[in-house]
C-alpha cells in the first residue's frame, strides 16, 4: 500500500482526517458529550470543553484506543491502513518492519488496533424470516493448561472426541448467509455454551444449519428450521444447506494465525478472532474497499481504549 496522501504525511493533515471521521457533525466532548461547544486552545488539537461544569481538555484521540500514546497520529493512520487491508492480519513483526516504529509499539498498536476492531454493541440478532444463519464450531491451538475436568465434572477421556478436545482452544462461528459473523473463544464447547451463544445472537425465526454434530439438534429446534449436512458421509452441500461460509472463514483464520500470528496465548485469542470477523464483516464481497474498511477500523476507535497493563498483564479482558 502507497501511503502518499496528504494524511500519512503530516500530523495536522492526519488529525483533520481521523477528526472528520470521528466528529462528522462537529466535535464532540468525550467527557460530557455536548457538541461544538469547544474552542480551540493554544496547542493544536487541543480543545476545551465550553459546557460550564466541564471545561475540560481533550483532543481527537481523547476517549479512544489512541489514547496517551506517543505515536504519532501518521504512524496510527498507517498502521490502521496495512492492519484493515492485509488479507490475513499484520503481526507485530511486521508493522515494526513497515512502519519504522519499535517491536514494543508496533505490538501495542496492532492490541489496540484489534480492540478498535472488536464489534462491541453488536446486539441485534442476526437472520430472520427466510434467513439462513450458519453455526460451526472449530479447535485451534494448544491452551497453556490442558483441561483434564469437563464441565460436568467427568475427567477427559483420551482419544474419545465428544465435545473437541482438552487440550485445544474452541471457537464458535455464526455467520448470516450474506452478511455479518460473530465469533466466540469458549473454553470448552459444550451443548451448554454452543446454546447459549446461538440463542442469544440468533432470531429464531431464522433457518439453521450446522452439520450433524450432537451440539445442535435441542437449540435447532427452537429455529423456523434445522438443517445439516452429513460431513462423516462426505456431504458438503445439499441445496443451499451447508456450513461452507463458516468454513472458508475458519480456513482464512487458522492460516492467517499459522502464518502471521505464530505466538498468539490464549488469552489474547479473542482479540485476534475480533480482528478476522472485522476483516469478515467488511469484506470486498459485501462492496466494502480498503479505504472504507479502515476508516471504519478508526470509527470503532471511539471508547475502546485499552491500556498498555490491561493488554500486556494478568487482567486482560
Ligand atoms: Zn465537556
Amino acid at each position: 500500500m502507497k501511503f502518499d496522501a496528504p494524511q500519512f504525511q503530516s500530523e495536522a493533515e492526519a488529525r483533520r482526517y481521523i477528526e472528520a471521521l470521528r466528529w462528522p457533525g462537529g466535535r464532540v466532548c468525550p467527557k460530557c458529550g455536548v457538541i461544538g461547544a469547544e474552542y480551540e486552545t493554544k496547542r493544536e488539537g487541543r480543545y476545551r470543553c465550553g459546557a460550564k461544569e466541564c471545561r475540560k481538555d481533550f483532543t481527537v484521540m481523547t476517549g479512544t484506543v489512541m489514547e496517551a500514546s506517543h505515536i504519532k497520529l501518521t504512524v496510527w493512520l498507517m498502521a490502521f491502513y496495512l492492519m484493515a487491508s492485509s488479507k490475513k492480519g499484520m503481526s507485530a513483526h511486521q508493522l515494526h518492519r513497515s512502519l519504522d516504529v519499535t517491536y514494543k509499539s508496533a505490538w501495542f498498536l496492532a492490541h489496540r488496533i484489534r480492540a478498535a476492531m472488536a464489534s462491541g454493541g453488536l446486539t441485534s440478532p442476526m437472520g430472520g424470516s427466510g434467513q439462513i444463519v450458519e453455526a460451526d464450531e472449530t479447535y485451534y491451538g494448544k491452551v497453556e493448561n490442558p483441561r483434564t475436568q469437563r464441565f460436568d465434572g467427568k475427567p477427559y477421556k483420551p482419544g474419545k472426541k465428544q465435545t473437541g478436545p482438552a487440550n485445544k482452544r474452541a471457537v464458535v462461528a455464526l455467520i448470516e448467509r450474506g452478511g455479518q459473523a460473530r465469533v466466540f473463544h469458549v473454553a470448552e464447547a459444550t451443548r451448554e455454551t454452543v446454546e447459549k451463544i446461538v440463542k442469544e445472537n440468533v432470531d429464531p425465526k431464522s433457518r439453521l444449519h450446522t452439520d450433524e454434530s450432537k451440539l445442535y439438534p435441542r437449540v435447532g429446534a427452537e429455529f423456523a428450521s434445522h438443517e445439516t449436512v452429513k460431513h462423516t458421509a462426505n456431504e458438503y452441500a445439499r441445496g443451499d444447506v451447508h456450513v461452507n461460509t463458516a468454513e472458508g472463514f475458519f480456513g482464512v483464520f487458522k492460516k492467517g494465525m499459522t502464518g502471521v500470528y505464530q505466538h498468539c496465548s490464549e488469552k489474547h485469542l479473542h482479540r485476534y478472532l475480533s480482528e478476522y470477523e472485522f476483516r469478515f464483516n467488511n469484506r470486498t464481497k459485501l462492496g466494502v474497499t480498503d479505504v472504507q474498511r479502515a476508516q471504519r477500523a478508526i470509527e470503532g476507535a471511539d471508547g475502546k481504549r485499552l491500556t498498555y497493563r490491561r493488554t500486556n498483564g494478568q487482567a486482560a479482558s
